[in-house]
């Protein structure tokens, strides 16, 4: 990936905390953006159209993949959900941090198109804990929680595939490494070469 932007794939399991942190991040960085992925899921509660996400149909699905528009997709908990790749290329080829708020089978595609990406892991202190914070949003029925549980198993043994893993016990905490990571990989040579190619040139560095 030649891009000047960066790349950064966040997973978790359901009730990890990913889209509080994701969200806490978004509005510390403001060289940050989140893409909008397309879903077949129907919206929920005060979810917008091109907020959260592009609700579409199953056959407007199958036609962008048949189109080649998803950079990557997949099916999660019966829907299923794609990134944009006109949406993401355009933010990383214009200079933009680009952040993905994927599951792991995304994230995975994602690293083979872009080796450079950044994959991060939000895994929960414990299964109790994991179990208690499902339990606690209320937003599910025990049968939902259960699956979403045995989901879970299966998806954090997908944490040693990504490059870091941040472990959400207490949310400031996690909010403060996922801060350091983008913050470094920021600072990589390779990055920093791509994103500011001339001060690169003005100091004669290839
Ligand atoms: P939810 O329906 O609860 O918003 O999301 C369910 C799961 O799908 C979450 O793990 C979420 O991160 C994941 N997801 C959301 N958008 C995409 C996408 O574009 N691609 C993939 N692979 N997963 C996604």
């Amino acid at each position: 990936m030649d891009y000047p932007g960066n790349l950064f794939v966040v997973a978790a399991p359901s009730g990890a905390g990913k889209s509080s942190l994701v969200k806490a991040l978004l509005e510390l960085d403001s060289h940050l953006v989140v893409s909008i992925s397309h879903t077949t899921r129907a919206p929920r509660g005060q979810e917008q159209e091109g907020r959260e996400y592009y609700f579409i149909d199953d056959a407007t699905f199958r036609e962008k993949i048949s189109r080649g528009d998803f950079l990557e997709h997949a099916e999660v908990h019966g829907n299923r959900y794609g990134t944009s790749r006109a949406e993401v290329e355009k933010r990383i080829a214009g200079g933009e941090d680009v952040i993905l708020e994927i599951d792991y089978q995304g994230a995975l595609q994602i690293k083979q198109i872009f080796p450079n990406a950044v994959l991060i892991f939000i895994l929960p202190p414990s299964w109790d804990e994991l179990a208690q914070r499902l339990t606690r949003r209320g937003e599910d029925h025990p049968e939902v929680i259960a699956e979403r549980l045995k989901n879970a198993r299966i998806e954090v043994a997908q944490a040693r595939h990504f490059d870091f893993v941040i472990i959400n016990a207490l949310f400031e905490t996690a909010l403060f490494d996922l801060k350091a990571i983008v913050h470094s990989q920021r600072l990589k040579y390779a990055a920093l070469r791509r994103s500011k190619p001339s001060v690169f040139a003005a100091l004669n560095l290839d």
